[in-house]
């Protein structure tokens, strides 16, 4: 199969906070795309509003170990007390589809898609600044000070691996943000191995 007829695989990462799932929703928003969303596992409870098989899998442990012996995780991670991952068939069969496929993943499990995925395009989102990263914590009134704090420098070590990424994305508004990321995969779809072989086909033409 030629490089462009397969689908882009897109992951988006970050540290907590930084509002990735809030990007991605913006992202998917928009009017003109095909990207597809990779729908997580995990071994956490719904919250209110949320439905199976469309914000995740909800699982229970046993059943995500089930699936990681019989390797059909794409990547996993454990991230407070609770176990996400990718199912990896999906990803798959979207990709061979010609679709973009996107993930939303935190840092270890966008890591370990790096080693798998060599074609893929790692954007991580990015605070404006650590205050600005506070802040957010703090507006969702969901933890204490003292797991914000443990947050805060848990993500100061996270932006620290953002040198592993192709491109860093600053969320400093979540339209900037995807317009960013639309601009991304525009100039990926350009880029001279994905395309160079329709321009030699054009040249062979008589
Ligand atoms: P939440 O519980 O708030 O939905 O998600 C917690 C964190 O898990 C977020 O940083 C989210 O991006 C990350 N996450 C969601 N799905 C996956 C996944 O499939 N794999 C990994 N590694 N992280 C995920």
């Amino acid at each position: 199969m030629k490089l462009d007829e397969k689908g882009l695989l897109i992951v988006l990462s970050g540290p907590s906070g930084v509002g990735k799932g809030t990007v991605r929703s913006a992202l998917f928003n928009r009017p003109d795309h095909n990207l597809v969303y990779s729908v997580s596992m995990t071994t956490r409870k719904p919250r209110v509003g949320e439905v199976e098989g469309r914000e995740y899998f909800f699982v229970s442990r046993d059943e995500f170990e089930k699936n990681i012996r019989e390797g059909k995780m794409l990547e996993y991670a454990e991230f407070v007390g609770n176990y996400y991952g990718t199912p990896r068939d999906e990803v798959r069969k979207q990709l061979d589809n010609g679709n973009e496929v996107v993930l939303e993943i935190e840092i270890q499990g966008a890591l370990q898609v790096r080693e798998k995925m060599k074609d893929a395009i790692f954007i991580f989102i990015a605070p404006p600044t650590i205050d600005a990263l506070y802040n957010r914590l703090k507006s969702r009134g969901t933890e204490s000070e003292e797991l914000i704090q443990s947050r805060i420098e848990k993500a100061k070590r996270e932006l620290g691996l953002a040198y592993k990424y192709d491109y860093i994305v600053v969320n400093d508004t979540v339209d900037n943000a995807a317009d960013r990321i639309m601009a991304i995969i525009r100039a990926e779809h350009a880029k001279t191995e994905r395309s160079i072989h329709k321009y030699k086909e054009m040249l062979e033409v008589k």
